[in-house]
């Protein structure tokens, strides 16, 4: 089994160290955050993952989890090294390395002996070699010539199902053109290597573009379905009905067919435009993705100015939102399509009563602009009272199933807006509010 050390305990680092501990590994997690790496100490996670804390307080109580802030005491002991820190969008679209470049940069004036370091960052192709040449620009100055390789291992978890995805994935992608390092990496991955997960090995470069290329195949298809639920509003198709079907063909697949405001998230969106970027700096524009971002921008918007179309004006109306998250069981709230409704909403003059089951704290610092318009409310009940329209943005269960009697006692107006069509129209039409999904 490998000692690993994970640079980066966000979404993505903390869980790949809980799993990869899981696995049977010797892992130490660093962050420079010292709130984050205190809280994980104690036990309290420190973001909403369902099922994180389980594998993280079973890993810390057998001794083979911990957590610092230390990464020269944690380089002492590991072999494999993962850099698992943000990528987060450029003003030019493109992935910001700075933390990548900081996190090789620190191994580099640090590691001792030999070292596999793995990219599980999303990173634009190129960047292994890059990653390569910052280590060995420390190791020079160091007057060292210590060896080590360098492996894209990417990641294609999914948050609020985080830890079932990265333990079960559909494949392992080891980017590399060393044995040695991806020896080592089946050694890291043994657990899901005996259990026959497909691994595909391939050079850093393909590695690095599986990644944006299953990501905005993703958007694209979301955007595809967005786009026939407004063509089916028009022409009286249904698009539940044609979701269905179309996903019945085996070519198609089901999942990623359901229409809604928009994606969102720390993903889908800055991989796009990262790829964009990419394309337009090789000379091969990538019209489809660049249409999926353009597209995807005005479906936000679509989704809000439906609420001011069924209602007229919004001035002085009160407006409840359930969701907040870009999706259910996460507190993330990174590109969330709610963001872009509430404030197209609050510069209307319309007053907001938010809810979110896990994303409150973050809702109060992303939404600060627009604080004056909101009420952040207990519950969802408690968000829905008074107000003339309900906003259903994020399919959380519990919103799923809301007392409809109880939701209309407590409104002054009926307007329902079920951007992800969680409710059949028929159960809210007949309770007498108007009912608005989305491709119906
Ligand atoms: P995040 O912002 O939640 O966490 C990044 C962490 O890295 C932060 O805690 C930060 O303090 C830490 N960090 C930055 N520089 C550091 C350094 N030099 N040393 C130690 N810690 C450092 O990010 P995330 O959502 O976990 O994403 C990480 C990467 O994984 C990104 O490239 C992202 O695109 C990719 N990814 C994310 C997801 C997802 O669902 N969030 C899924 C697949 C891939």
């Amino acid at each position: 089994m490998a000692n690993i050390a994970i640079i980066g305990t966000g979404y993505v680092g903390s869980v790949s160290g809980a799993c990869l501990a899981d696995f049977g590994n010797q892992v130490i997690c660093v962050d420079t955050n010292e709130e984050k790496i205190e809280s994980f100490k104690k036990g309290i996670i420190p973001i909403f993952e369902p099922g994180l804390d389980a594998v993280v307080e079973r890993n810390n109580k057998s001794g083979r989890l911990s957590f610092s802030t230390d990464l020269k005491s944690a380089l002492k002991e590991c072999n494999v090294v993962f850099i698992a820190v943000g990528t987060p969008p450029a003003d030019d679209g493109s992935a910001d390395l700075v933390y990548v470049e900081g996190a090789a940069r620190q191994i580099g004036s640090l590691i001792e002996k030999y070292t596999v370091i793995v990219d599980k960052s999303t990173v634009p192709i190129g960047t292994g070699r890059k990653v390569h040449n910052w280590i060995k620009e420390e190791l020079v100055k160091r007057g060292q010539n210590i060896e080590f390789d360098v492996v894209s291992n990417p990641e294609f978890l999914r948050e609020g199902s985080a830890v079932y995805d990265f333990t079960h994935p559909d494949r392992v992608v080891i980017g590399s053109e060393s044995s040695r390092a991806r020896d080592i990496m089946k050694d890291v991955y043994r657990s899901l290597y005996l259990n026959e997960t497909p691994f595909i090995e391939t050079n850093l470069e393909s590695a690095e573009m599986i990644k944006y290329a299953s990501n905005a195949f993703l958007a694209v298809k979301i955007t595809f379905i967005n786009e026939i639920a407004n063509l089916c509003e028009k022409t009286g198709a249904n698009i539940r009905d044609v979701a269905k079907a179309v996903g019945k063909d085996g070519r198609i697949g089901s999942k990623f067919l359901h229409p809604g405001p928009g994606y969102g998230g720390s993903c889908f969106p800055k991989d796009t435009r990262a790829l964009a970027k990419i394309g337009k700096d090789f000379g091969e524009v990538q019209n489809i993705v660049e249409t999926t971002i353009e597209i995807n921008e005005k479906q936000k918007i679509r989704a809000a100015k439906k609420i001011e179309t069924a209602i007229g004006s919004l001035n002085g109306k009160t407006i409840s939102m359930l969701g907040l998250a870009f999706k259910p069981n996460t507190d993330d709230m990174r590109e969330s399509p709610a963001i872009s409704i509430c404030e197209y909403l609050a510069e209307r003059g319309v007053k907001l009563r938010l809810y979110d089951p896990a994303a409150m704290k973050e809702a109060k610092w992303r939404l600060s602009d627009i604080k004056d318009s909101i009420y952040f409310a207990d519950d969802e009940y408690d968000a829905i009272k008074g107000t003339d329209a309900l906003v259903i943005a994020t399919e959380w269960n519990q919103f799923r199933n809301l007392d409809l009697e109880k939701v209309k006692d407590i409104m002054t107006s009926f307007y329902f807006f079920d951007l992800r069509n969680i409710y059949k129209p028929q159960d809210v039409l007949s309770r007498g509010f108007k009912y608005y999904g989305i491709g119906n």
